[in-house]
């Protein structure tokens, strides 16, 4: 059985590895430059340094079943160590950034980056995978795994309840603003990180989780409402005016900003999908939207529907 996955983000990850365990041969497709999706890590020039900011997610939980399995191998294989991230959502780092969680959950299967998927086509032979510069398949099945407002236009043409089931999903925006300083200025950023609910911003010392370098970092995020209100604002405005904040709580001048603005961040309302292959069972959908907001829900919704596919096939 061959069965193609779009998107290689933890959910992607999960499934390739449960369809390969079963024998399956599994070709993975991403718009990314590499591995991580919303588990995502920057890396920026400053200089003669790279400095790495953990933009997206930073941790994941610790969790249960097959996803806390997964936890404790990649801790046992250096890609993963328990941090104090001060929300239970993240207790877990990626070593030496978040995105290594997914390098390692990707690991063995064969995944292509920088394909944007434009269009699943149903043929004679089977699926096929179409990209403005490439073409792959035949496949026996397609588990779509992007965010769910990506869904639709891949989905759309061949099932109508798994296209209603992700037009319903809600996310969350989030204004992420990246920012280094001095190294002098240690003390006082990791001083400024923790909840700073007045301003409806999450502050989160980068630099300070195990097994960083590099100079003093901040990635601070915005929360719903704050970046609802500043959603279509400049990306340099967002990083000026949230380094001026972080200065007001004792931060130095920064020596590098930069803004990231998040149209889909954390789930906020998910939809549970009874049966997630759809219509003809070949053509499937997973993803954090179908089972909850967390790395943990993304996970076992790849999981999941590996499962339900190979049980019926
Ligand atoms: C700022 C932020 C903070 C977060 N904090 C936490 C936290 O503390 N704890 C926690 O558990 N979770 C957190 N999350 C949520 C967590 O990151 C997600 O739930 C999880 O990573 C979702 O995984 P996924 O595989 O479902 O989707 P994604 O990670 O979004 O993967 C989907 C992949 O599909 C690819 N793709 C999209 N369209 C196409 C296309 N047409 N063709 C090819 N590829 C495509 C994308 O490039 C992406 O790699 C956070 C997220 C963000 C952004």
């Amino acid at each position: 059985m061959r069965v193609a996955i779009i998107g290689a983000g933890v959910a992607g990850a999960a499934a390739g590895q449960r369809f390969k365990a079963a024998g399956y041969q599994v070709s993975l497709f991403d718009k990314g430059r590499g591995a991580g999706g919303r588990l995502a890590t920057r890396r920026a020039s400053l200089g003669d340094q790279t400095l790495r900011f953990d933009h997206g997610a930073p941790g994941v939980p610790v969790g249960s079943g097959a996803y806390g399995a997964w936890i404790e191998r990649a801790i046992t294989d250096g890609a993963a160590a328990r941090w104090d991230g001060g929300n239970p959502d993240a207790h877990i780092a990626g070593l030496p950034a978040t995105k290594a969680l997914v390098v390692h959950a990707l690991d063995g299967l064969n995944a292509t980056f920088g394909v944007e998927v434009e269009e699943v086509s149903r043929q004679a032979d089977g699926w096929w995978i179409i990209a403005k510069s490439t073409k792959a398949g035949p496949f026996d099945a397609v588990l779509v795994t992007v965010p769910a407002p990506q869904v639709p236009r891949l989905v759309a043409p061949h099932d109508l309840i798994l296209t209603e089931a992700a037009t319903s999903a809600r996310y969350d925006p989030c204004w992420t603003v990246m920012l280094a300083y001095p190294d002098a200025a240690d003390a006082a950023v990791r001083a400024a990180a923790g909840i700073h609910n007045a301003q409806d911003l999450t502050v989160i010392a980068d630099h300070a989780k195990p097994m960083r370098e590099g100079p003093p970092r901040l990635v601070v995020h915005a929360g719903p409402e704050r970046t609802k209100a500043e959603l279509e604002a400049e990306k340099d405005h967002m990083a000026t005016e949230i380094a001026r904040e972080m200065g007001a709580l004792g931060c130095h001048e920064p020596i590098f900003a930069v803004g990231h603005r998040w149209r889909y961040c954390r789930v906020a309302q998910p939809v549970h999908v009874p049966n997630c292959w759809g219509a003809d069972g070949t053509l499937g959908v997973a993803g954090d939207w179908t089972a909850g907001s967390t790395a943990e829900d993304a996970f076992m919704s790849g999981e999941h529907a590996a499962e339900s596919f190979i049980a019926a096939n």
